[in-house]
């Protein structure tokens, strides 16, 4: 716990006195303390494909002047690089822009099963690249939640694009609805959407840091899958500023399920 402490001399007509004020700043100091390491992260995220950049224009200028192949792989390695920065100035941007509307609540109507049908839809060629089937069990009457439809389309994109990236060829991703009924749904007011994967599994010990921006379990083999380390934040922003809830269970050599709870209205 961290105080501020300030003393004041109180005006009395007999003794001197002071008033002695402690006022807890512990909140203040932690926020400081996680923006100064968010600025760290960024700059170092930054910094490492803008190295890589130059250092390969130093080399093209260099002893790779006389060398087309050379050439025409590290112009490929280059590019590989600059798109790493740009998913991340991306993902930064999505990230300041989920938090500056954290507390605004969403105001549409979005139909869940149409969103998750077209989500899937749009990962198709992904998955076939991957060689991972995506699933759906959807329920067959169409209802409506209240929420962003962008943003909760942003959720289902990072969630089953982890699920494809991480698991790897041959695994199987399913994306669930559990709906209630609709007289069960007037009085539980939630739906449940899981996405479950057949991959490696996570380590018990990482699960409650996952949303954190930029905590990676393995930090070579996401920047090697062009992770940016803040989607998993997104998706906690986003699910928040929808009241709900995520949660994340694990089994090592299993797979991993994401399973978000929304309120219905
Ligand atoms: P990244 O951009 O690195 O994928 P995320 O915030 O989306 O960042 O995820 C954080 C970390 O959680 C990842 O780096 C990865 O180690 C782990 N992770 C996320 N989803 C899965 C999954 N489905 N299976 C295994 N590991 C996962």
């Amino acid at each position: 716990v961290t105080y501020k402490v300030s003393v004041r001399p109180v005006p009395t007509d007999r003794h001197p006195a002071a008033l002695v004020c402690f006022e807890d700043v512990t909140h203040l100091e932690q926020a400081e303390h996680m923006r100064r390491d968010f600025v760290a992260n960024v700059s170092h995220e930054l910094r490492t494909p803008l190295t890589a950049i130059m250092g390969f224009i130093e080399t093209l200028q260099g002893p790779a002047r006389g060398d087309p192949k050379g050439q025409e792989r590290f112009l490929g390695i280059m590019l590989k690089e600059a798109q790493r920065m740009n998913r991340l100035v991306g993902d930064l941007l999505q990230l300041s822009r989920v938090e500056a509307n954290e507390r605004m609540r969403p105001t549409e109507w979005v139909d869940p099963v149409a969103l998750i049908k077209s989500t899937v839809g749009g990962l198709a060629q992904l998955a076939e690249a991957a060689q991972v089937s995506v699933t759906c069990t959807l329920p067959e009457d169409a209802f409506q939640i209240k929420g962003d439809e962008d943003q909760l389309r942003q959720v289902l994109v990072n969630l089953i694009e982890n699920g494809i990236k991480y698991s790897g060829q041959g695994a199987q991703v399913s994306v669930t609805l559990l709906a209630p009924s609709y007289e069960d749904r007037l009085r539980c007011q939630a739906i449940t959407i899981r996405i479950c994967d057949t991959g490696p599994g996570i380590e018990q010990h990482h699960l409650p840091r996952l949303t954190e921006r930029f905590y990676r379990v393995d930090n070579h083999r996401s920047r090697e899958k062009g992770g940016t380390g803040l989607g998993l934040a997104i998706v906690k922003h986003i699910i928040s500023r929808h009241r709900g809830r995520l949660q994340i269970t694990s089994q090592l050599g299993k797979g991993t399920c994401f399973a978000m709870v929304l309120p219905v209205g």
